[in-house]
């Protein structure tokens, strides 16, 4: 820092090998970087478009193609607007936002913590450098808290506090600053967190900001509905005239969704009658999903447009409690076993105040990212809200019948009841980040002088891993290339991922494909040709072993069908 070196956090150092290998190796490129990117967005390469494939393929066969029990579906990205408004997410879908009066940061207050005091009462506002704090300092004694006592110190902005009392039962917080020269104290309020980095407690009001992309369907021209309202309505208020401008859009609104459950709920009547499923079944969709998230971070991690896999299981009333143990469990199961460390995949259980009013009980499956814990899959109880609401706006009846128990002969009537619903939600997306993170090491060995040299290696699953063979001839001639042309279309024909690779020495071919997680490579040489065997080199191990050219392909096969 003091010295001009750059100093980073080692997670932020490991983060920044990862993105750079990513674009490196075209798992994963800034969306339209030639024009400067677009914030949030990003695409798959040649070799991310693979592992993310790989990653929601077995997704796929674990919960759909290994199981009576659960069927799939793909749904819409727009759907009936009624579907959010039912779902409640054009009222609620959205983030409480406020804005930094000091560095106009604008953040979610539920992502921000309380305020940072000294034992000696000092309140430290962090300006990024002394002419920021010598700003701010003026802005807090001429505008935000006059009379206050405040100093700078460096990049610090230091203020003394004689009492901090957050909101509580209803009572506003305050923060009691002592006043300049003796005078008297100065009251500001406070909500109970200040804005990250900074600890200023200085904001503005909270607002909602709502997380679904709107756009509008059909041959309606929406600014020119706005006009029209604008122009026969100016003497309204702006209150008044965006409620009229709402309802002139409304008709032609649509949203992209922001999850993919709903449309699971919607369909669920048709997919129980196309299939006739006897309770306990679930539904299961992977796919795109949209929110116009205000903090987009940690690379891939929260994005824009990201993709998810959800599976919306419906039991009877009284069954819930054990089949929200059971996935819980079933997914934990399904998330470690590809990875190198399964320690990193821990549980969190949401406390009784943090559960949505819905919901009954909750678990995050949650990953320690390089910048700490964080979600990566939740497991929620919905109960039977979401088909209750769903019934509630469309007036179908999204109940089960279950004809099991509807015997004339005993007199009962039918067993008919609204299901509830296990709800595992994870992220795809997200997902293919935490193998890439999973996967990544670095391996320091000595070269023939005894000089370290640096091995990067992705060690991902066998089963993720986007090439599964690579495939060298060792010198371009002598018939080496041919052969292992052949050995490539072999692999081809068996539906395996392999690539030919002929380009500069074997070392440097080893190399790239240990960045690209490639587990094994095959090689022809000499040898060769003569006794029809090939080297095949383990990723992880880097250990060689000669086999038969003809039992390349079965021994490739068998070593991959293991998880
Ligand atoms: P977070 O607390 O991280 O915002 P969330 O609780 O809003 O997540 P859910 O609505 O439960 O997330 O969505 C289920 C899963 O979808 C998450 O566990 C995550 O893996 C993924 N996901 C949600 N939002 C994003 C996003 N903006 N970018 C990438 N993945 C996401």
């Amino acid at each position: 820092m003091g010295n001009g070196k750059e100093t980073r956090e080692p997670g932020e150092e490991l983060m920044q090998k990862i993105v750079s290998l990513c674009k490196r190796r075209g798992f994963v490129f800034q969306s339209s970087e030639i024009y400067g990117g677009l914030k949030s967005a990003y695409d798959y390469g040649p070799l991310g478009v693979e592992l993310k494939r790989n990653l929601m393929n077995e997704w796929w066969r674990d919960v759909v193609h290994s199981r009576e029990n659960v069927m799939g579906l793909e749904s819409s990205i727009i759907m009936h607007p009624e579907v959010w408004r039912a779902s409640g997410h054009v009222a609620g879908f959205s983030d409480p936002l406020v804005d930094c009066k000091l560095s106009k940061e604008r953040f979610r207050t539920d992502k921000a913590g309380p305020v940072e005091v000294q034992s000696d009462g000092r309140l430290v506002i962090r300006a990024p450098d002394k002419a920021a704090a010598k700003l701010w300092a003026e802005a807090v004694k001429t505008q935000h808290a006059p009379g206050a006592r405040v100093e700078t110190r460096d990049k610090d902005v230091v203020l003394h506090t004689k009492s901090v009392a957050p909101p509580a039962e209803g009572r506003p917080g305050k923060i009691v600053l002592a006043g300049f020269d003796g005078g008297p104290d100065v009251e500001i309020p406070y909500r109970g967190y200040v804005t990250p980095d900074f600890n200023c407690p200085f904001l503005s009001e909270e607002r909602t900001f709502n997380l679904m992309f709107r756009s509008f369907l059909g041959s309606v021209d929406p600014l020119a509905e706005v006009v029209d309202v604008f122009v026969a309505n100016k003497d309204k208020s702006k209150l008044e005239l965006r409620a009229l401008i709402e309802a002139a859009l409304a008709k032609s609104t649509v949203y992209l969704r922001p999850e993919t459950a709903q449309g699971m709920f919607v369909q669920f009547l048709n997919c129980l009658n196309a299939v006739s499923m006897k309770i306990p079944f679930g539904i299961a969709q992977m796919g795109k999903a949209f929110r116009n998230e205000v903090t987009v971070e940690h690379f891939t991690f929260r994005s824009c447009e990201f993709e998810q896999m959800e599976i919306e299981f419906f039991c009877e009333p009284g069954t819930d409690d054990q089949w929200l143990e059971y996935w819980k469990n079933e997914r934990m199961r399904w998330w470690r076993q590809y990875a190198n460390n399964p320690d990193k995949f821990v549980f969190r259980r949401h406390a009784k105040a943090e559960l949505a009013h819905y919901a009954k009980d909750c678990y995050d499956i949650e990953y320690e990212y390089p910048w700490g814990f964080g979600e990566l899959e939740g497991i929620a109880n919905r109960t039977d809200y979401d088909l209750k609401k769903h019934a509630e706006a469309s007036g179908q009846h999204l109940v089960y019948t279950d004809s099991a128990r509807n015997d004339p002969a005993t007199g009962k009537p039918p067993l008919r009841f609204t299901p509830y619903v296990i709800e595992p939600s994870g992220g795809a997306t997200r997902g293919t980040l935490v193998y890439l993170i999973d996967a990544y090491s670095e391996e320091t060995r000595r070269d023939a002088k005894g000089e370290p040299v640096v091995r990067t290696v992705l060690k991902l699953h066998p089963r993720l891993a986007p090439i599964k063979v690579g495939v060298f001839p060792l010198v371009k001639k002598d018939g080496m290339p041919e052969k292992a042309r052949e050995i490539v279309e072999e692999f081809f024909r068996a539906g395996i991922n392999s690539r030919y690779d002929e380009q500069h020495a074997i070392g440097r071919r080893y190399a790239r494909h240990d960045e690209a997680g490639t587990p094994y490579c095959i090689t022809v040489d000499g040898q060769t040709i003569q006794d029809d065997t090939v080297t095949i080199r383990d990723r992880d191990t880097t250990a060689q072993e000669r086999i038969k050219v003809d039992e390349a392909l079965s021994v490739v096969q068998a070593r991959l069908g293991k998880i």
